[in-house]
């Protein structure tokens, strides 16, 4: 049996095309109810007709979905926002840091309205969100043409709504806003504090949702961290799935540098994409920029892209490049392990104070490169203790993982 919500979303859009006394042909102008009638509910309809009108009764589904011309005539509607057509799914360099983000919009771009609605993405400035946004427009351009798929900045929303209410075009502003198959939505964070667009959105957010279609958010954070957002909107946005997307790691900054560098016909050497990658960590838009202006130096210059000319290139944008020193590890090591600068300098050989020593032994001489005797005298102790130090945690990395793992963190810190 078919629910009340149901049967609005599915049943109610529906509308008869053609009557034949053996048949009914039907149709919506919503190719995403279409399509989940013909895949849920045609047999169990065609069974009532068929007890009420014979054995022979068939339901047809219309397949013609009007064309986006007839059904967005550009008279009534506001024109919508370019698309970067570099911001493909396939352009989108994957990582444990946006894998299920990622995951996410593609399966919304296969199965709209379908599987998570809304999908709420959300993460820091840089981190790919508008990418992935306009990648699921991209990809359903391209496999469902017939679909009205709208991007929008959530600014553009703002700004139109307030147009209309003043031009008094709210009808133009609800035809747009309420008839597209797929709205995309970015920076909805820019929503909160404004009562009457909240009001306006809650609106055609229910239309929308309520008839099957589509919603994806990005936001730059989750929604209970968004201040001065109405409730009700608030629990909406829970309502499918958010997803989040964090800073890439060194191994998919580096990925995406040289996916960036390909992209633009360079091929760098390895040291060169681990300089550029180990200095910006937070953010992949200023990994971009760093990586534009040294390609734009390299041929201004004429010169080959070593990381002695990314240093010169980046002098300016990469200020905080400033030479560790073994002072800085010291503090670093005794922090992570909640430890005193002074023990770690001390006498005590107690394994708590011991191995966060040898830690910081062995990240001044990787680090550093700093002699044996040199290290030794950094700790009071004879340049033998620096080497068993060093050999000792080299043998541990290798005989365990998370160690390795710990360590290696350790290195990202500094280098
Ligand atoms: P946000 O909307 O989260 O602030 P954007 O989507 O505008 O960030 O991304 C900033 C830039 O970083 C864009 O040029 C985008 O292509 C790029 N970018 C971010 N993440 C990735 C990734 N995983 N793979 C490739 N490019 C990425
Ligand atoms: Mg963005």
């Amino acid at each position: 049996m078919l629910g009340d919500d149901d049967f609005t979303s599915w049943i109610a859009p529906l509308s008869a095309v053609e009557e034949k006394p053996q048949s009914i042909k039907v149709t919506s102008d919503n190719s995403i109810v279409t399509d989940w009638v013909r895949d849920h509910l045609l047999r169990d309809i065609e069974t009532v007709a068929k007890s009420q009108f014979g054995a022979e009764f068939r339901i047809l589904l219309a397949d013609d979905s009007p064309s986006p011309q007839e059904v967005s005539p550009q008279v009534d509607s506001l024109p919508g926002h370019p698309l970067n057509n570099q911001f493909t799914f396939s352009n989108f360099v994957v990582g444990p840091s946006n894998q299920f983000a990622a995951a996410a919009a593609e399966a919304v771009s296969e199965r709209p309205g379908q599987v998570y609605n809304p999908l709420y993405l959300y993460g820091g400035s840089g981190l790919g969100k508008t990418h992935l946004l306009h990648a699921i427009a991209q990809a359903l351009h391209s496999s469902r043409p017939q679909l009205r798929v709208q991007y929008f900045t959530t600014e553009q929303f703002v700004n139109e709504l307030i147009n209309c209410i003043r031009k008094k075009r709210m009808d133009a502003f609800r035809q747009t806003f309420r008839n597209v198959d797929i709205l995309l939505l970015d920076d909805i964070q820019f929503i909160a504090g404004k009562e009457r667009t909240q009001e306006e959105f809650f609106h055609t957010f229910n239309t929308l949702q309520s008839t099957g279609r589509q919603v994806v958010f990005t936001s730059d954070a989750r929604p209970a961290d968004i201040p001065g957002l109405e409730e009700r909107l608030r629990s909406r946005f829970l309502q499918g799935l958010l997803a989040d997307i964090q800073p890439p790691d060194l191994e998919t900054r580096c990925a995406i540098l040289r996916e960036k560098a390909r992209a633009s016909g360079w091929d760098l050497l390895e040291d060169v994409v681990l300089f550029i990658s180990r200095r910006v960590q937070k953010n992949v838009r200023e990994l971009e920029g760093c990586l534009n202006r040294t390609l734009a130096y390299a041929q201004l210059t004429n010169r080959p892209i070593t990381v002695d000319v990314v240093r010169t290139a980046l002098s300016e944008l990469l200020p905080e490049e400033r030479t560790t020193t073994a002072a800085d590890i010291i503090r670093f090591v005794a922090h992570h392990y909640g430890i005193r600068v002074a023990d770690l300098k001390g006498r005590s050989n107690r394994r708590s104070i011991a191995l966060p020593r040898q830690v910081s032994m062995y990240l001044i001489r990787k680090i550093l490169n700093l002699s044996f005797p040199e290290i030794g005298r950094i700790f009071s102790k004879h340049h033998s203790t620096a080497i068993y130090a060093v050999d000792t945690i080299q043998k541990t990395r290798q005989s365990n993982p998370d160690f390795d793992a710990t360590l290696t963190s350790f290195k990202e810190n500094f280098t």
